[in-house]
């Protein structure tokens, strides 16, 4: 049975189905998106390469062609960063750029975010949203996580996470990812199967069932 990888920048190994995450910016040659039995993607325009040399419409106009694409199932990752160099103005302008333009396709988005939860939260409550936002990498506390929940967030955790909020998560709003992180993503199941007090083969199938509610892509797994 193969692990659902929810976001790693690395293609898929033997036994994994990975959403493997690419940068619109810096990487993404249409040639990228491959189909393949065990990669999905998804595409977006980080925080950390915003710049005032991309053009937003000119780049809103790619990711509009690569949403299109059935291999693309989520737009991301895509966020806000108080500890970057970028313009944090700039990085709004082209965050709420994206999730309107997921709305509008109807994509889940991937999130990064550091240090601007406050912002995140009146971004996702100024607007009627429906789409599910997926905060990745998530290392919060709990009560963090739930102000989070209450505006229907969901969450992707890592090899680092709290575990005391991860324990009280509700099983359907959290996926397991290894990010750029080198450990393997077996190993995260099973800090996460031993968290949860459940069998890693119990994860595993609740992951997948997630995830094809979630994207509506059944034939994933
Ligand atoms: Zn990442």
């Amino acid at each position: 049975m193969d692990l659902l990888n929810f976001h790693t920048h690395r293609p898929a190994v033997l036994g994994e189905r990975v959403v493997r995450s690419l940068d619109l910016c810096s990487e993404c040659g249409l040639f990228d998106i491959t189909s393949s039995q065990n990669e999905l993607f998804s595409v977006g325009i980080h925080p950390w390469s915003v710049c005032q040399a991309v053009d937003l419409n000119a780049s809103l106009e790619r990711l509009q062609n690569l949403l299109a694409l059935p291999e693309v199932c989520m737009l991301g990752e895509c966020g806000l960063d108080k500890c970057c160099r970028t313009e944090f103005d700039l990085q709004l302008l082209f965050f709420r750029a994206q999730v309107e333009l997921a709305e509008s396709m109807g994509k889940p988005v991937v999130i990064h975010c550091v240090r601007a939860y406050d912002v995140l939260l009146s971004v996702r409550r100024a607007s009627t949203f429906r789409q599910p936002w997926i905060i990745h990498g998530f290392r919060g506390k709990v009560a963090l996580m739930e102000q989070l929940l209450r505006m229907g967030f969901y969450f992707s955790f890592g090899p680092y996470f709290q575990e005391d909020t991860l324990r009280v998560c509700p099983e359907d709003r959290f996926f397991i990812e290894t990010d750029d992180f080198a450990d393997s993503l077996l190993s995260v199941y099973q800090h996460v199967a031993l968290v949860r007090n459940m069998s890693v083969e119990t994860l595993i199938e609740l992951q997948q069932e997630r995830f094809s509610f979630l994207c509506l892509n059944r034939q994933f797994f």
